[in-house]
């Protein structure tokens, strides 16, 4: 692994009068810094995640912070290859995190829960503390990793939150801690728990990836699902602590090693879990057997 890249998650809600001006500045900065990744600009801010060498990141902060839109922002750091994406894309879209709540829209600048840090969610393990930890993040990415005893409300999308709401119900009076993967879910998921009645909400400020960087394979079981080519990452992930708590689909051992369903028009383009023994048949290569029959068929054909 090249040390000499370096990938940055960030985010800012904050008022941007053009998005479209945002846009264009954020280009020409990538691109003079040769950086690659995925920024998303709205009406509420700025939502990123890049990659580069470490002179250049490390100048992208500093830019950005000199900006009085973005001097606050908390930059999360973790080792990259240089491949993490292909290309710079950068979207105008309606939100930051596509929730889709319409006229019940959680303005963060408003409403959001408190902030924890990781430091004060340890003492909090160690206290043995009563709070519940609710995961705001996707079926498929706290498959591979995810607090120990948490609260797994189904989401296969953010967006699915006001649906999976009943099932949160019964915590409402509780200490309840919002987590998600960099904390830009969390900022609109804590302010619409408080919205809806919750008592005691906080946020993890930072996300996961803040807490396992300070606290690798503590409470935090398994790796961070990522939304880009490395699919999975860790903190000391060799260490004797480690473990995978996600198993392959195929053959039921122990493995976090996401792959792509090889049929291209897979519904949905899945990612299962296959472990590398059963990687070596190719017809595990599909996420299922439809989609190994419509591929030989497609193949025969062309
Ligand atoms: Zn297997
Ligand atoms: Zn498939």
């Amino acid at each position: 692994m090249n040390s000499n890249y370096e990938i940055l998650l960030y985010y800012k809600y904050v008022d941007i009068d053009d998005p479209e001006v945002l846009k264009s500045q954020q280009i020409d900065l990538c691109n003079q810094l040769n950086l690659k990744g995925r920024i998303i600009v709205s009406q509420e801010g700025i939502n990123g995640t890049v990659e580069g060498v470490k002179e250049n990141t490390e100048k992208y902060i500093d830019i950005m912070l000199a900006d009085k839109n973005f001097k606050d922002t908390h930059f999360k750091r973790s080792v990259g290859n240089g491949k993490a994406f292909p290309k710079l894309k950068i979207k105008v879209r309606p939100e930051l995190v596509s929730l889709h709540l319409g006229d019940e829209d959680i303005n963060p600048q408003e409403i959001t829960g408190t902030y924890l840090e990781p430091d004060e969610l340890h003492r909090w393990f160690q206290d043995e503390k009563e709070f519940y930890i609710i995961d705001m993040r996707n079926d498929y990415e706290h498959v591979v990793g995810q607090f120990e005893n948490s609260v797994l409300p189904s989401l296969h999308n953010f967006r699915d939150l006001p649906a999976a709401l009943p099932e949160l119900e019964h915590l409402k009076e509780k200490t309840i801690l919002t987590v998600c993967t960099g904390g830009v879910r969390c900022e609109k998921a804590s302010g619409y728990l408080l919205s809806k009645g919750f008592k005691d909400v906080y946020q993890l400020n930072g996300g996961i990836v803040s807490y396992m960087e300070k606290y690798p394979n503590q409470n935090f079981l398994g790796k961070l699902y990522v939304f880009d080519s490395r699919v999975v990452m860790g903190f000391n992930t060799d260490s004797e602590d480690h473990k995978i708590i996600s198993k392959c689909d195929k053959c039921g051992e122990l493995s976090d090693n996401y792959v792509d369903c090889k049929y291209i028009h897979c519904k949905g383009h899945r990612q299962f879990i296959c472990c590398g023994k059963c990687l070596k048949n190719k017809d595990n290569e599909y996420c299922c057997e439809d989609c190994l029959d419509k591929d030989a068929i497609e193949e025969k054909e062309s």
